[in-house]
């Protein structure tokens, strides 16, 4: 990541003085704010208001109700808990003084990418500094040839794209939301096609990190975009998924991928989830390559029909998508129709054309906001488990049936070649009672897949609300790690606090 030397750290001092530190004290660099009295009563004192307005600007600082209130919640139903000051940094130096700023004054600092995170990731639950990334928007580097990028926080995966439309290349990772890509770094995000092209976790070859007192940390080493390396821990792995509770990313390398030189999409509706699961697994079984491969149940395509005008059989569903050449598509098509027919289904088409492509897909992109739809006023909650392949038919029917024992309103989908599915419920704001049953469910569901070797969370994260279940499911030498890890990163708790751990 070259041309972003030369940091100025806390109180003018350089990058390179803030790397000859004795890590992890980060003392010496706390001390350079001197006292601005930070957060007392619930309240951010004025001179430290005034120190965030010199490092980033006035016209970059908000203390105002509404934008706090704003970047106080994502698009989960977590309540919103705001901030006491939203900043928008408009360079990593920018970002290292706010950290070490904030880190000197006993002030929690929540990065916040878009806002799409559906765990409750930005709510401010001890208040603090929100500092919003979504101002440094460039590509910092393109490598056409090693298939890597370097991008910094406000870029999108959707503008990634358009940016590489003409190159040949493109970044597969899609969540439905048109997330900052170093947020979905944050979340471990994933998507539709990560059944061919991996998870975030695959496709994150160094990232550029802000530490909380303000230390400049490069994953992999300044500048390094390898394919692979055996040198020493993997500190970026470390980062990836770490939900803005280790440090702030101000950059990420990301791999990327030959765009594909045709893609064709097909529709399968099925008789039984069971029937769509199992096909899932006779198509990946069979070693067809295939890009996409997500399930949508009988709700969820009703509702996307009305939402989006589409005319499929109200049944469990199969949108699959095939890249390759003209003639491996013809083969890897026909190869799925005969699964998905010994299988019961009933309906099998597909469509090559541009247009018909993207009205299936942006219908299922908006499968949430179309199952929402369902009952206006409802609020949605989205559970995130993810299962061993050979588990998926099982608990996809149980689950079923837990919705109808239940009397919850829930849709189900996901993304079944990975074993990670999302089941939507719709939950009345104003009944409690309601909501109790919901969070239930979901606990149950989460503890299911833990019974049947799974995660809770295959790409949303543990945010507020499972970490009850993180360490269930990691087990107490593993939450002591982590705590450990954060411990000595974070030593005062200030990143983020109250997620994750
Ligand atoms: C309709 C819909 C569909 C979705 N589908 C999917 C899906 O298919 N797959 C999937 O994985 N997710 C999905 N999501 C969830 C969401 O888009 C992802 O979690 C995404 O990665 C969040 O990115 P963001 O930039 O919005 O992060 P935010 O919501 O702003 O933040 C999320 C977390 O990351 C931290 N964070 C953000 N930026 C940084 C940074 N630069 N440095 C450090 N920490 C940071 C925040 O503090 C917070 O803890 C969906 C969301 C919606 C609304």
């Amino acid at each position: 990541m070259p041309g972003r030397r030369g940091l100025c750290g806390a109180g003018g001092a350089s990058v390179d003085r803030l790397w000859s530190f004795s890590f992890p004290s980060f003392r010496i660099h706390w001390c350079a704010w001197g006292s601005f009295g930070g957060r007392a009563d619930g309240q951010l004192s004025k001179g430290f208001v005034e120190a965030l307005k010199a490092v980033v600007g006035s016209s970059h600082v908000s203390t105002a109700v509404a934008v706090r209130e704003q970047h106080g919640h994502d698009e989960s139903m977590h309540r919103c808990q705001p901030p006491d000051a939203v900043v928008w940094p408009q360079n990593v130096e920018q970002v290292s003084q706010l950290a070490a700023l904030c880190y000197s004054q006993g002030v929690p600092i929540i990065p916040f990418g878009t806002g799409t995170g559906l765990e409750g990731g930005v709510c401010a639950v001890q208040g603090g500094v929100c500092i919003n990334l979504t101002h440094m928007d460039k590509i910092l580097e393109l490598h056409l040839e090693d298939f890597s990028v370097v991008v910094e926080p406000g870029v999108t995966h959707k503008a990634l794209n358009t940016r590489l439309r003409d190159s040949g290349l493109w970044f597969p990772v899609d969540p439905g939301a048109d997330a900052s890509l170093c947020g979905m770094v944050a979340t471990g995000a994933s998507g539709t096609n990560a059944v061919r092209y991996g998870t975030m976790r695959e496709n994150v070859l160094n990232l550029e990190v802000v530490l909380p007192g303000g230390e400049l940390l490069h994953t992999a080493g300044l500048g390094r975009h390898f394919r692979k390396s055996a040198a020493g821990y993997n500190l970026t792995g470390l980062f990836v998924g770490s939900e803005g509770t280790l440090g702030l990313i101000t950059a990420a390398t990301l791999r990327l991928h030959p765009a594909p030189e045709a893609t064709v999409v097909a529709t399968c509706a099925f008789p039984s989830v069971q029937a769509a699961v199992d096909s899932t697994v006779h198509i990946l079984q069979a070693a067809v390559p295939v890009a996409r491969i997500e399930f949508l149940d009988d709700v969820t395509m009703d509702a996307c029909n009305k939402h989006s005008q589409l005319n499929c059989s109200v049944a469990p569903t199969l949108f699959l998508e095939f890249h390759g050449s003209e003639q491996v598509l013809a083969e890897q098509l026909q190869r799925a129709e005969e699964i998905t027919q010994d299988n019961g289904a009933f309906h099998f088409s597909s469509a090559k054309e541009a247009e018909e492509r993207s009205r299936l897909w942006a219908a299922r992109h908006s499968a949430w906001y179309a199952v929402l739809a369902l009952r206006p006023g409802y609020k949605g909650y989205s559970t995130d488990v993810c299962v061993p392949i050979s588990r998926l038919p099982e608990i996809l029917v149980q689950t079923k049936e837990d919705l109808k024992a239940q009397g919850l309103t829930g849709a189900i989908l996901g993304h079944v070649g990975d074993g990670n599915f999302h089941c939507l419920l719709l939950v009345d704001p104003e009944d409690p009672e309601e909501l109790h049953r919901v969070k239930a469910f979901s606990e149950l569901l989460g503890r299911r897949a833990l019974a049947l070797h799974g995660t809770c969370t295959g790409e949303h994260g543990i945010g507020l609300g499972k970490r009850q279940l993180l360490q269930e499911e990691v087990g107490a030498v593993g939450m002591e790690t982590m705590r450990r890890l954060k411990a000595m990163l974070d030593p005062r708790g200030l990143m983020n606090p109250g997620k994750v751990l």
